[in-house]
């Protein structure tokens, strides 16, 4: 009965990982739960206070398809205000969270025979995603040493004549590594020689620790700029998950035909959510410092504890909320699974032996690392921390 397109497309590991720990959450189990990467905090009062508002004011029709021009104006004005990036309202598009945004851009963009260059680790939905636009997503493992960043010569061996687009994504999910101004403008030169179409998932760009400076293709030369699709949201910076507001911004005829496509699906993103994220674009930004404050003392935290369990190795992340471990050193107590991964049965006895939910490496392309979230309290990182030391014990 299922289309052989479907067929080829498994469940968002992140999301099945939050289910099975919300199942045995039900059932009275106590999991530590490091597995889906969505913030803890509360979304703040004004954003809050803006739904409620629009709610109250009526505002709960359709809206134009790519966004309300208020939300539009906001997302010019950060770009201008954060990046110092110009963009017009007919080069951004509003949509149903982010991963919404990404998926009709690749709709739009990549078709059959086009090679798409995506770095490991990746985020886990960037392959099927390519997948269902009939692209050929092409898996190119960067260095653990390099922080798992691509390198302008990994990539140069990676093109072929149908290469057409490479995915960034900085600060990254799920190794928390950020590209430097440096870097990024040493891979801009294979881009520009190559015409390479860049998607950019800015997504995490507020959660950057140790006083760095976020920076994306795009600000670095206004041919970059053409070439490049910035992906963002307010689901991270904001902890609006639940909300689904995502935003692209690029090329005009790009952002027509996602709007077209829109327009025969889902039409606007939900009303309310937009003048929510409207308010957390242009409102006061001071709970943003706060809860990065705190994702960086528990980046610390989490590291240090990372650190005394014997044979784990782990980049140290600049952003993001994640830590990608290198647990490969334990895998010769386990066995292997039927596809050949160690870090899914490694995941899974932690689940079972220590109740900690984790998501597996081989979800995010690299097999040797599982991934922690650690946008859960300082208490149950250390707990979460101490029982997998534990069964890790067990193991030996
Ligand atoms: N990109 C990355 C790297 C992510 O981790 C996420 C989180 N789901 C998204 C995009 C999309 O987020 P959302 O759909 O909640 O905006
Ligand atoms: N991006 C988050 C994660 O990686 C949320 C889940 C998802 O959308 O995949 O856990």
């Amino acid at each position: 009965m299922l289309t052989a397109r479907i067929k080829q497309i498994k469940p968002s590991p992140t999301l099945a990982i939050d289910t099975k720990a919300k199942a045995m959450l039900a059932q009275g189990i106590d999991i530590v739960n490091f597995g889906i990467g969505e913030p803890d905090f509360d979304t703040p009062e004004n954003i809050k206070e803006a739904a409620i508002k629009a709610i109250r004011d009526g505002f709960t029709r359709y809206t134009p398809v790519g966004g309300i021009p208020e939300l539009k104006e906001a997302i010019v004005q950060k770009f201008k205000r954060d990046n110092s990036l110009a963009y017009k309202h007919e080069e951004i598009i509003v949509g149903c969270g982010g991963k919404h945004a990404l998926y009709n851009l690749f709709q739009v963009l990549f078709e059959k025979g086009h090679e798409v260059i995506v770095p490991t680790p990746y985020w886990v939905s960037y392959p099927p995603m390519l997948q269902l636009a009939d692209a050929t997503p092409v898996i190119v493992p960067t260095p653990e040493a390099n922080g798992f960043k691509l390198t302008p010569e990994v990539l140069k061996a990676h093109l072929t004549p149908r290469t057409k687009g490479l995915i960034l994504n900085s600060p990254s999910n799920p190794t928390g590594s950020v590209y430097s101004r440096e870097e990024l403008a040493a891979l801009a030169e294979v881009i520009l020689a190559h015409k390479l179409l860049v998607v950019s998932d800015d997504i995490y760009e507020k959660i950057l620790f140790d006083g760095q400076q976020f920076v994306n293709l795009a600000q670095l030369d206004p041919e970059l700029k053409k070439l490049t699709f910035i992906l963002n949201g307010v689901s991270k910076t904001y902890a609006m998950t639940g909300w689904r507001i995502g935003y692209l911004a690029g090329d005009a005829t790009v952002i027509k035909a996602m709007t077209n496509l829109q327009s025969q699906s889902t039409s606007n993103p939900t009303s309310i959510a937009q003048k929510a994220a409207a308010e957390a674009i242009s409102g006061p930004q001071d709970t943003v410092d706060r809860m990065v404050t705190e994702f960086a003392w528990r980046r610390d935290d989490i590291l240090a504890r990372l650190a005394k369990i014997p044979g784990v190795e782990c980049v140290k992340p600049g952003g993001a909320f994640y830590v990608f471990p290198n647990f490969a050193h334990y895998y010769q107590k386990i066995k292997a699974d039927k596809e050949g991964s160690y870090s899914d049965p490694l995941a899974n006895y932690l689940l079972e032996e220590a109740h900690v939910a984790l998501v597996a490496g081989i979800g995010f392309g690299e097999d040797k690392c599982i991934r922690f979230s650690y946008a859960t309290s300082r208490e149950r990182i250390a707990t979460g921390l101490e029982r997998i030391q534990g069964a890790l014990d067990k193991l030996a």
